[in-house]
């Protein structure tokens, strides 16, 4: 048996649920806990996702008692390095399944390879991992129903057991090593970081909200939801945990969560199949669609970062954003269809600067929800169904509490009023804007566009 291995983390920062920690103590007596600062993935990250992974790696440092080795650069070089330096024979991880991922595993393999190393995947960052649940044909799944049956029949093994004591981790002292950065201020408040606070995080969900989880999931103006994303984002909690702790449960709510993870799975399996569609349409059609484009798309597009648009709904998700570093899924599509359907701009520059500033920021299921807005996507909702800004506020934040909480300006107005401050007796309150766009009007603009979608298809059919 060699002497070492090595454990590299990258999307699994916890100690739990861990079965890269089974495989290194299989294979060496010790391991040496790695993580690297790629500047490929550090450059688009954005300040608070990085100021979330460096506490993230500062939780798993101590979970590790101290023993986790931080390295900067291009991981082709560095894991190599690394490795001949423990003399590891073996560096383990778990498989990314990424564009980006799967290119720089491939380089790191080679690297290792030449001298005479391996880099060994075992599991990954979903419950069945991207390119396993096939249609009976073999053929990948491009709609999400029969592909969360068949992701149900699939199964999942249950959770690995797994503790920081798995493996008898290494001392880094006198290995060349980075602190673990400080990270920039950043004026959003963050979700606490760590594999303990994920824990929690989920226990206090499973024994709360879960139970009204179905109806209040659409529902900005509630604590409705997980907020689990940060932690599934960086692997602080297995989503085989969730699902194993889920199982013991029956209940419309069990049901539908599940379903919400199983979207998670389906969008990191299309990404799979289609690393392209991270970055144009999934569905090529849509190139055919008209867009705005010159100055005052530039001008347009500002408005919608800064939550100034003057639709006081898509204005507080936008400052959700800012503030929180995260957003309400279901304003996630507001803000994406009226960006897309009211503005015209590429659903690109919204997901860009969605990535730059969600906490839990990821490819496959940003990517692939902007597209599932825009309709460009798998399982698009149609494109002609035009989200109505008014009426999905005042259906989903009733009476007005999302809005007035992160738009000051509208404070003053009481009820669901809020939603239309144009209409009020005194006009829009002093600072905030006029309504940028006539929706009923830019409606039909999006559905003249639509018209050449649909002859591009006819044409290539
Ligand atoms: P919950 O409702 O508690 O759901 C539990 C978990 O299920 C989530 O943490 C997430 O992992 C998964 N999930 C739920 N809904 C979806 C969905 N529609 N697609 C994929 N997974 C889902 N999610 C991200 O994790 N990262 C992103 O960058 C991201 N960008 C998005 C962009 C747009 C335009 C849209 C419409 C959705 C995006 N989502 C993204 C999906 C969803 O909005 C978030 O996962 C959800 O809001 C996270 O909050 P939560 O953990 O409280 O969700």
């Amino acid at each position: 048996m060699p002497d070492a291995a090595v454990v590299w983390f990258r999307r699994d920062l916890r100690v739990a649920d861990q079965p890269t920690f089974l495989a290194a103590a299989d294979a060496a007596p010790a391991s040496l806990a790695l993580f690297v600062l790629d500047p490929a993935l550090l450059g688009p990250s954005g300040a608070a996702r990085l100021s979330y992974l460096y506490a993230s790696l500062r939780a798993l440092d101590d979970a590790l008692g101290g023993r986790l080795l931080v390295v900067r650069g291009d991981p082709a070089e560095v894991v190599p390095r690394v490795a001949a330096d423990v003399d590891a024979a073996t560096v383990h991880v778990a498989a990314d399944f990424g564009p980006y991922g799967r290119k720089r595993d491939g380089a790191v393999a080679a690297a290792l390879e030449s001298g005479d190393r391996e880099l060994v995947a075992t599991g990954s960052p979903y419950a069945v991992a991207p390119g396993r649940v096939r249609k009976p044909d073999g053929e990948p799944y491009r709609v999400f129903t029969p592909f969360r049956s068949a992701w149900a029949r699939h199964g999942w093994r249950g959770p690995a057991e797994t503790d920081a004591a798995t493996v008898d981790w290494i001392d880094p002292d006198g290995l060349d090593r980075v602190a673990i950065p400080a990270g920039d201020a950043v004026p959003a408040d963050l979700p606490e970081a760590g594999e303990t606070a994920a824990l929690r995080c989920w226990r206090e969900f499973l024994d709360g909200v879960l139970d009204d989880y179905a109806g209040d999931r659409d529902r900005p103006d509630k604590p409705g939801t997980s907020r689990m994303s940060p932690y599934l984002k960086y692997g602080q909690i297995h989503p085989r945990t969730m699902l194993a702790d889920l199982s013991g449960r029956r209940s419309q709510a069990v049901d539908t969560y599940r379903t919400e993870l199983a979207w998670r799975e389906f969008y990191a399996d299309i990404l799979y199949q289609r690393p392209d569609s991270a970055r144009g349409n999934y569905d090529r059609a849509f190139d055919a669609l008209p867009l705005a484009s010159g100055a005052a798309a530039r001008t347009s597009f500002a408005a919608w970062c800064e939550g100034r648009t003057g639709f006081p709904i898509v204005d507080a998700g936008m400052r959700q954003l800012r503030e929180q570093a995260w957003m309400h899924n279901r304003v996630r599509m507001i803000v994406a269809s009226f960006l897309v359907k009211d503005l015209h701009l590429p659903w690109w520059w919204g997901a860009r600067h969605f990535m730059q500033l969600l906490v839990d920021g990821d490819l496959a299921s940003n990517q692939h929800g902007w597209q599932w807005t825009a309709g460009s996507g798998t399982d698009a909702s149609p494109y002609f169904r035009v989200f109505n800004p008014i009426t999905q506020a005042e259906r989903f934040d009733p009476d007005g509490a999302y809005v007035r909480r992160f738009v000051p300006e509208l404070r003053g107005v009481e009820g669901r009023a809020v939603h239309q401050p144009w209409k009020l007796p005194g006009g829009v309150p002093e600072g905030y804007p006029e309504p940028m766009v006539d929706h009923a009007a830019e409606r039909r603009v999006a559905l003249e566009g639509y018209e050449q979608v649909k002859a591009a298809r006819s044409a290539s059919a």
